[in-house]
């Protein structure tokens, strides 16, 4: 037990209350009160008003106080970067949006992340810190085999960020952090779903139990290389033949619509075309959606999760989203999809930021505190 466990059941909204906090965590409410008594006079918890009672005083309600210090976090993607200072409860206070040019190399662009977080922050004492990456980053936070971010294979993120920052750090790659920003702003009542990141590439992560379920190596989730029949020998960037990724990522859609004479060059023309009902778009997009919906099938119906959460340019294209529920729908276990929630993220432009703040508090701030027994 230690004050990161309350802190962060706190935070995450799973207990507003000394009542709750017993129950969670299957203590004694004298002993949680002394704990809870003990963040209170440190400045880390507040409460305030009352809560519904069940029956007895009605309890005060806890909350986390923003504080002094902040936590640092970048999400990137290949061409910006969106970064932001949260306050203890990895609530957003400045978000900034930032152009880079990820194939520049690690060095270069985390030099210039780490500046403008430091702009942001102005001084205050840093909580922790997190960053998001757009490609499968491994349990050591060294990115691994990534086709998109040239120059950045085998180089320890994790290693350079700790010279930056004394304080607790997070290394994920983007799909694994916005699945978490989804659970943030969902609520604790969602908690196994499959959530999706269908842009330019394709990512994938899974929520287990309320926690991310990163594998053994940290690389869990990606549904990208999965050999699907219609890849046929189409050569993908991992090196292998037929994966997902050359029939329904961003990338594939765009060459392949171009390969038919429509004249796009990125994900976005391609939404936008969908948009305009562009039939040559329109057939591919909805043969995507439904080769998706076909590796997603072995996974719902293996992890029989609440919801497939879709996101990324892709998933605002109804005609993908409804080719890969049909495909769900028909082929999943009746069971399964039963109360199957399929559909688009809410979670928004800060699902990444969100991603990181309940990350670092689920692994602990460095809060100046001393550990509770
Ligand atoms: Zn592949």
């Amino acid at each position: 037990m230690s004050a990161a466990q309350i802190m962060g059941l706190v935070a995450s909204g799973q207990a507003t209350s000394r009542a709750d906090l017993s129950r969670l965590l299957g203590l004694a409410p004298s002993t949680v009160s002394s704990y809870v008594q003990e963040l209170l006079d440190a400045g880390l918890l507040e409460e305030s008003g009352e809560g519904r009672s069940r029956g007895g005083r009605r309890p005060r309600l806890l909350s986390v106080r923003a504080g002094d210090g902040v936590i640092l976090a970048a999400d990137l993607g290949g061409h910006h970067a969106r970064i932001a200072t949260m306050d203890r409860a990895g609530r957003p206070e400045a978000i900034q949006d930032l152009e880079i040019d990820i194939t520049a190399g690690p060095e270069p662009i985390l030099a210039q992340v780490t500046d403008a977080l430091a702009e942001l922050a102005a001084g205050r004492p840093v909580l922790g810190m997190g960053i998001g990456l757009p490609g499968p980053v491994d349990s050591d936070g060294v990115v691994v085999g990534s086709s998109r971010m040239h120059g950045w294979n085998g180089f320890s993120v994790r290693r350079r960020l700790a010279e930056y920052y004394q304080a607790p750090l997070v290394v994920d790659n983007d799909a694994n952090l916005m699945a978490m920003g989804e659970a943030v702003v969902r609520g604790p009542e969602l908690r196994d779903f499959v959530f999706v990141k269908a842009g330019t590439g394709l990512g994938a992560a899974l929520v287990n139990d309320g926690r991310l379920h990163r594998g053994a190596r940290g690389v869990a989730g990606d549904v990208s290389h999965n050999r699907v029949p219609a890849g046929g020998d189409r050569p993908c960037n991992c090196g292998n033949f037929g994966c997902l990724e050359t029939i329904s990522s961003g990338a594939a859609l765009v060459a392949a619509v171009r390969a038919d004479g429509v004249d796009i060059a990125t994900t976005a023309d391609l939404v936008r075309l969908a948009r305009d009902g562009n039939p040559t778009v329109n057939t591919t997009l909805r043969f995507a959606g439904r080769q998706l919906g076909e590796v997603l099938v072995t996974i719902v119906n293996f992890f029989n999760p609440q919801a497939v959460i879709l996101s990324g340019a892709l998933a605002t294209c109804d005609l993908f989203v409804a080719a890969a529920r049909g495909a769900l729908y028909e082929r999943c276990l009746p069971l399964t999809t039963q109360e199957l929630q399929i559909g688009e993220s809410v979670a928004g432009p800060d699902a990444g930021l969100l991603g990181i703040g309940r990350r670092l508090i689920d692994q602990g701030l460095a809060v100046p505190v001393r550990n509770l027994p």
